[in-house]
């Protein structure tokens, strides 16, 4: 899923006060999984803004709304339309996506980003999130034992190991980091196909990924 982390308050609260009506939007999929900028985030951001209003004796009117997805046309429904237009401005708790597709929805509306979106992640331990995949756009997790080494090196070297692997950890941050390299190796052995990293993995078609420009999936058998 796209992970993300909520702003810090303070930086929330500067969008705020620009305005007198402001509408919390938040997002049901994956903020709301990450606990970023679901339903109770909203709830959440929505009571600390009227307070912080209250206290600092500023006119700001909040209203709260969650939707299914905001990186989604068809979950842009009436009611939310209505409440969107209705507002001054909209602080939007989705990803990077659903505010710039919410704009794109809305383009005399003024919306502003609530969280920070980091990175595609899989929730490995309660309360924590892990890169796993940069969206490269050529996938090549069946050479590695299904461990993807552009987005888990701190090098995304595809013929690794670097000369700073250490006792499993990676020279970036050995308290923080696995060296993939060192996972991969251990997964290919138990797999017995050692032998396929002996040989040298061509370079990925890096214009595929964020290289070749901004990317667009077209789908001729279902487009209208
Ligand atoms: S190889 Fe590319 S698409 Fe596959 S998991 Fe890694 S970054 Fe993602
Ligand atoms: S130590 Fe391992 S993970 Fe870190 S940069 Fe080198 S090969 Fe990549």
């Amino acid at each position: 899923m796209i992970t993300a982390e909520r702003k810090p308050f303070e930086a929330v609260y500067e969008f705020a006060r620009r305005h007198q009506k402001i509408l919390v939007l938040g997002c049901g999929t994956c903020v709301t999984v990450c606990m970023a900028g679901g339903e109770k985030e909203v709830d959440a951001l929505a009571s600390q803004i009227t307070l912080a209003a209250r206290q600092k004796d500023d006119n700001i009117t909040v209203e709260k709304h969650t939707i299914e997805r905001q990186c989604d046309q068809e979950f842009f429904d009436e009611q939310t339309s209505r409440k969107i237009k209705q507002a001054d401005a909209v602080i939007s708790l989705a990803c990077g996506v659903g505010v710039q597709f919410c704009i794109e929805c809305f383009t005399d509306s003024i919306v502003y980003p609530g969280v920070d979106t980091k990175f595609y992640g899989a929730n490995t331990e309660q309360g924590i999130w892990a890169e796993r995949c940069i969206g490269c756009g050529d996938c090549v997790l069946e050479k590695f034992g299904g461990l993807c080494p552009v987005a888990r090196c701190s090098k995304s070297l595809l013929n690794g190991p670097c000369g700073g692997s250490a006792e499993g950890k990676c020279e970036v941050d050995p308290e923080n980091i696995d060296c993939v390299w060192q996972l991969i190796y251990d997964r290919m052995e138990k797999l017995g196909r050692l032998d396929e990293l002996e040989l040298n993995v061509p370079a990925n078609n890096w214009t595929a990924g964020r290289d070749g420009g901004p990317r667009k999936i077209v789908r001729e058998d279902i487009t209208l």
